[in-house]
């Protein structure tokens, strides 16, 4: 008899042509999550197992299992033969010692010598007798016993399931560049994308002095954290000062955000194409500040050019953002004081009706402006997001 852990994915995901790929990836992302954990991972059809772990470290690694996207639950199970004496006997450790209870057998090896209501009615019994205060109660137990076997070999005994992540592994959906502020909303956004199995790089516009080491060491953080359910990623730094001090001195200032959020864009969009990833994501929030309103957000998309963009939060409120970010654990990072490069040469009342003629008719003054985006797609830093 061992420990095991047993993980279950969305069967929906699994249906028709995709199944081998989709499988294949989430096994790839189950070895690299616990890559350096002492325990041994098995795919069986249908069935993945994880065992070979010390019993102290359990939690751990059930934890880590729990950050993975396309895992839909997990339990924590023991592992015997089909026989019945070592079926009783796992489940009478398992077992809680009183209260009202049911057995749930699944038999998925159909040549056993007992059928799934004769095992269920046996198992139920021998509880009875280890513990007298126990009453078997089919409809409302306050624990199950699931015995679940599935050879002659092998069968798992388990009364409980973990949710996990849920959503598709990240890789099944191709690659996207996700816009990370130091805010509250981007790592959400990030989170929302890679839950669709998106693989993310991350990209930060970062106008140092106006903007300290710190902003950026924040958003390095952020990256760290968002990694447990992004996987290994990397997080481009861009140097924004000599744009936004362009952007500065010609534009009208009220037009400052729009013509900052328009060069994003298409520094986005130029780093997308560069690094093959195939789409943009940013944390916007329909009419959560000027750059957000509708026009805002049709002026700034207006410089992309072949991909789209994903904004996974327009129809969010502030609170269900702020209870995402608490969940994900990236919200006490976001609030550090550390400020944005959109807060720099920041406007008394910043336009929130911009137009697209307006805004080019300012771009159009900068010296060298197509030059000043190429360069700081040029000059990006690349920081490997790869440690816990
Ligand atoms: P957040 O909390 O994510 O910073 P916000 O509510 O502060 O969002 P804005 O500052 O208007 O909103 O930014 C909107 C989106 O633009 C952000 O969610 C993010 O995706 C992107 N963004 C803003 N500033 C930066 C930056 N310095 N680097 C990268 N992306 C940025
Ligand atoms: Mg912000």
């Amino acid at each position: 008899m061992d420990k095991v852990i047993i993980l279950r994915y969305s069967e929906i995901h699994l249906k028709g042509k995709n199944r081998a790929f989709f499988e294949n990836i989430l096994k790839r992302n189950i070895t690299e999550k616990l890559r350096g954990t002492e325990c041994k991972t098995e795919f069986g059809y249908g069935r993945y197992v994880v065992g070979g772990y010390a019993e102290s470290s359990e939690r751990a690694i059930c934890k880590k299992l729990s950050e993975i996207f396309g895992l839909h639950s997990l339990s924590t199970a023991l592992r015997t033969s089909a026989g019945i004496d070592d079926i009783a006997e796992a489940a009478t450790k398992i077992s809680e010692k009183k209260g009202r209870f049911r057995v749930t057998v699944n038999r998925a090896d159909k040549t056993l010598p007992y059928t799934s209501v004769m095992l269920a009615a046996e198992i139920g019994g021998r509880l009875l007798d280890a513990y007298p205060e126990l009453e078997v109660d089919l409809h409302t137990p306050d624990f199950v016993i699931y015995v679940d076997v599935r050879s002659s070999e092998t069968a798992y005994i388990y009364s409980s399931s973990i949710p996990c992540a849920g959503g598709m592994p990240v890789g099944t959906a191709g690659k996207g560049l996700c816009l990370l502020s130091g805010g509250i909303d981007s790592p959400v956004a990030a989170y929302m994308m890679a839950k669709r199995g998106l693989e993310l790089t991350e990209i930060h516009f970062w106008s140092y002095p106006y903007t300290s080491l710190e902003a950026k060491e924040k958003v390095i953080e952020l990256a760290h954290i968002l990694r447990k359910y992004t996987g290994k990623t990397r997080l481009i730094v861009i140097p924004f000062t000599e744009i936004q001090e362009a952007i500065h001195k010609y534009a009208e200032p009220n037009y400052m955000i729009t013509l900052v959020r328009r060069a994003m864009m298409r520094i986005a969009e130029k780093t997308a194409e560069k690094y093959g990833l195939g789409c943009i994501i940013n944390g916007e929030d329909l009419g959560q500040v000027a750059s957000q309103t509708l026009e805002s957000i049709t002026v700034t998309n207006s410089v992309i050019r072949n991909i789209p963009v994903f904004r996974p939060l327009i129809g969010f409120d502030k609170e269900e953002i702020i209870a995402a970010a608490k969940k994900i654990g990236t919200y006490e990072t976001s609030i550090k004081p550390f400020e944005d490069c959109c807060t720099v040469f920041l406007p008394e009342s910043p336009a929130t009706k911009p137009t697209i003629r307006r805004s080019e008719a300012s771009e159009k003054k900068i010296e060298n402006y197509d030059e000043l985006i190429r360069k700081a797609v040029e000059n990006a830093e690349i920081i490997p997001i790869d440690g816990e």
